[in-house]
């Protein structure tokens, strides 16, 4: 079972950031999935919004939409509250994952509830929800299928959208063997699909409890907005009596008007599809005269941090919608994989707002896994900026002493030398001849480990300073 990730975090220094990411990239399987993995997602992608001639529009809206929401998200949170009231739902605060955690295991306590069905959700993943139900007793069964997958392999998920896209065929094949009894083939596809279905239907049905996300809140309704592709989130929020809903307080609409911009953009950015398969609205739990559906429906709207973004330079990472698009473009998490970051939320995404969110100290590295290239930005349905949120963080690890003191020293050298010209004259020519060793494949180069698999340019013979001065460009 994983720790609670506000209580044993398993952080990303530079170190811990380092020696994950080399595990995985020497990891042959691994670097196999994530390539097809992300490789289709980008493709698709791309198809998907090639396809839609008002795209970029749609993106522009959809951002000013997101801007203006956070601009005023305390008045759109208690219209959300009240219509979610009205409609017979139960809103419930909580300031933190603790309270979060709380607030679900007294329910289900009170309720005697003894196992939970749930759909994916990063917000139960961010408060560590499953092990905090175990431990009161509860056994949490996870029903999408990559989730429950990982739940299988006792690991965090390693994608927003995609929890096991590190796992192989193969990998999945032994773990649902295991767990269902059956001889399963990796290649018989349709099998392995039959086998979890059969397993999994017989806990929607003992279920006393669902328990989901939400990728959205629509403020005027109090309706909350399901995406998924499995029809998992059907029967986990129609089968058991007790619904209960953990939502992040960023995640809401104004209108469905609103909503249906973020609805156009996130599964053609997140899988490249139209909508997804199923696209679920709940408003309320089931009425006195419906034959069935929940008894009870009881929203948690999760702060956890973010409200401290709100006007501050970081806001804008709180338009994410969470399609995932920002990971499958990242050269540094195509290679080093989602488990790296030690974090529930991995990416460029990850890279932002988990330091945000769980302390910079925790996961100084993550400011730092990131090449700067831009592709997060292009990719981002809602244009977040997150190098510039990046270089923010960093800057904020220099300001706040948080670097480790070779990188400071190294750091505040450069700047030095890169602030006074004839220093760095100096330097460069001073620094030619290692450069020359370092850039050799020799195993006595004093530079190896940097330079084994790589060859770094060497320094030209005159600087382009030089080469103005003498009038050659
Ligand atoms: S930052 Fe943008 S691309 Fe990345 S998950 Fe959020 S919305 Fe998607």
């Amino acid at each position: 079972m994983l720790p609670h990730p506000d209580q044993t975090t398993t952080g990303a220094s530079f170190a811990q950031f380092r020696r994950r990411a080399f595990v995985a990239i020497e990891d042959v399987r691994l670097q196999t999935a994530l390539e097809g993995a992300t490789g289709r997602f980008r493709q698709h992608r791309e198809a998907a919004l090639a396809a839609l001639p008002e795209a970029d529009a749609l993106r522009d809206h959809l951002k000013a939409v997101r801007a203006a929401t956070l601009a005023d998200l305390a008045h759109h949170l208690e219209t959300f509250e009240r219509q979610a009231i009205a409609a017979g739902a139960r809103v419930h605060w909580a300031r933190d994952a603790a309270e979060a955690r709380a607030i679900i295991t007294n329910l289900a306590r009170q309720n005697g509830v003894k196992l939970v069905t749930k759909t994916k959700s990063m917000a139960t993943e961010e408060i560590g929800l499953n092990q905090a139900l175990a431990e009161a007793g509860v056994t949490p069964v996870e029903t999408d299928l990559g989730e429950w997958i990982i739940q299988l392999a006792g690991e965090p998920p390693s994608h927003i959208i995609a929890p096991a896209v590190h796992k192989t065929r193969h990998q999945v094949a032994q773990l649902l063997s295991r767990e269902t009894g059956q001889d399963l083939i990796a290649d018989d596809i349709p099998r392995l699909t039959a086998a979890a279905r059969e397993h999994l239907r017989a806990r929607f049905l003992q279920a006393d409890m669902g328990i989901t996300g939400a990728n959205i809140g629509v403020a005027e309704t109090g309706s909350i907005v399901l995406v998924t592709n499995e029809g998992n989130a059907e029967m986990t929020t129609s089968l058991p009596p007790i619904h209960v809903v953990l939502m992040g307080i960023e995640k809401i609409a104004p209108t469905w008007d609103d909503a249906a911009a973020w609805l156009s953009l996130l599964a053609r950015s997140a899988t490249g599809q139209p909508l997804s398969v199923y696209t679920t609205i709940l408003t309320g739990p089931a009425r006195a005269d419906d034959p069935e559906g929940p008894r009870q429906m009881h929203i948690v709207l999760l702060d956890n941090g973010r409200s401290r973004l709100l006007n501050t330079l970081y806001e804008e990472v709180l338009q994410c919608i969470r399609c995932g698009a920002c990971l499958n473009v990242c050269p540094v998490y195509r290679e080093a994989g989602g488990h790296a970051y030690g974090s529930p939320y991995s990416g460029p995404i990850g890279a932002v707002i988990t330091p945000l969110l769980f302390g910079l100290e925790q996961y100084a590295a993550l400011p730092h896994a990131s090449t700067l290239c831009g592709a997060c930005r292009d990719a981002c349905p809602v244009r977040i900026d997150l190098p510039r949120l990046l270089l923010s963080l960093r800057e904020e690890e220099v300001a706040r002493n948080v670097l480790p003191w070779p990188d400071r020293a190294a750091e505040r050298s450069a700047a030095f030398i890169l602030a006074h010209t004839r220093l760095l004259h100096a330097t460069r020519t001073l620094l030619r001849p290692f450069t020359n060793i370092a850039t050799t494949e020799s195993d006595f180069s004093p530079l190896h480990a940097l330079t084994a698999g790589r060859k770094l340019p060497s320094l030209a013979s005159r600087s382009f300073h030089q080469m103005w001065h003498n009038g050659e460009v």
